[in-house]
């Protein structure tokens, strides 16, 4: 079967996978009311369901495939959010880029044994990308417009990072679908133009409290990875970091476990490989989000399928940040040490 990648606007449902149509049927929301309405009826209903509100059950079990991390670099990324001034950023980065110098990020196979990025507020990036020029450390911004330009006032597009020197973007973080509009399609469009434009995305998706409640988190991410990647060709894929970020764990202090982080992840890697093949989904980057903290991130970086963090809180302080990226960085070495 050929595979050049995510179908652009197909709303069916691959081979073995539960049609979003038929999910949101399930849940009795009715066929004749579009699918993007029906899917804010669906995350904003009230449901009555047997699950307990605290019990974060994992809902199949995680098959294990470690040896395909030694086929990926995992990436630390930080999320500043709207954090920190640009007077302040030059002094962090440098604080950074000495706290992470001796993290090991070349690991003895002559590949990088974890990647740094920061992602901090428009108006930091000059100073952060100064401060880090010639360094490991990657800079990125938090979102970009999916027009290349016009009249879209306060908005800043793909191009125009890419020209200040950014290298990431992250595009769909529940933040901005919360608080901002964002939608699956405009995902999507903002995911496109930054591919165009020469940027890697850190593509954010996860389920809320409710979905995981309700046991449609595999589908709730499928459906979002879907329509975000909707026309991204295999070689576009390799600019990807996918972010399995669980809403209920953004800034609560709420983990997943390390089997919940794993588990999603892995359905993320088999969804992938429906569109993509095997090996482009083997080589993907996912990352887990969700108050990822020096404590417990080693559990979760040794995941066979987390393949590093998107880290919010914890890193916005450069020592927290720092040991978080060595924690990967021994997992990397570790893994390209397995025969
Ligand atoms: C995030 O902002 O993507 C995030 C995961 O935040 P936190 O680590 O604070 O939960």
């Amino acid at each position: 079967m050929e595979r050049s990648g995510m179908p652009g606007g197909d709303a069916a449902a691959p081979k073995g996978q539960v049609a979003p149509e038929e999910t949101l049927a399930a849940e009795g929301v009715n066929k004749a009311v579009p699918l993007a309405i029906r899917i804010i009826i669906l995350r904003g209903a009230k449901t009555h369901h047997p699950f307990q509100a605290d019990s974060y059950i994992p809902i199949q079990k995680p098959k294990e495939n470690p040896m395909n991390k030694t086929l990926r670099t995992p990436v630390i990324a930080g999320n500043w959010k709207m954090n920190l001034l640009p007077s302040q950023t030059g002094a962090f980065v440098k604080e950074l880029k000495a706290a992470t110098a001796e993290a090991d990020c070349s690991a003895p196979s002559g590949r990088d044994a974890c990647g740094v990025v920061l992602c901090v507020p428009y108006v930091n990036l000059c100073a952060a990308i100064g401060a880090a020029a010639g360094s490991h450390l990657k800079i990125g911004a938090q979102n970009c417009h999916w027009a290349e330009s016009g009249a879209f006032t306060g908005e800043v597009s793909a191009a125009m990072l890419k020209d200040l020197g950014v290298e990431y973007v992250i595009v769909g973080h529940s933040e901005r679908r919360a608080y901002f509009g964002d939608t699956d399609q405009t995902v999507h469009g903002r995911t496109r133009a930054a591919l165009d434009a020469g940027l890697k995305v850190i593509l954010c998706v996860g389920e809320v409290k409710e979905e995981r409640l309700q046991g449609v988190t595999l589908e709730v991410v499928r459906l979002q990875t879907k329509i975000a990647l909707g026309g991204v060709t295999e070689a576009e894929l390799r600019g990807v970091v996918i972010a399995y970020e669980p809403v209920w764990a953004i800034g609560t202090g709420l983990t997943a476990t390390a089997a919940q982080a794993n588990e999603v992840c892995l359905a993320i890697r088999d969804f992938l490989a429906e569109f993509y093949g095997r090996d482009a989904a083997d080589a993907a980057v996912i990352q887990y989000g969700g108050s990822m903290n020096a404590g417990n991130a080693a559990e979760l970086l040794a995941q066979p399928d987390v393949d590093g963090g998107l880290i919010g809180g914890a890193s916005l302080k450069a020592a927290d940040f720092a040991a978080i990226v060595k924690a990967a960085g021994r997992q990397g070495v570790s893994a390209s040490t397995v025969k």
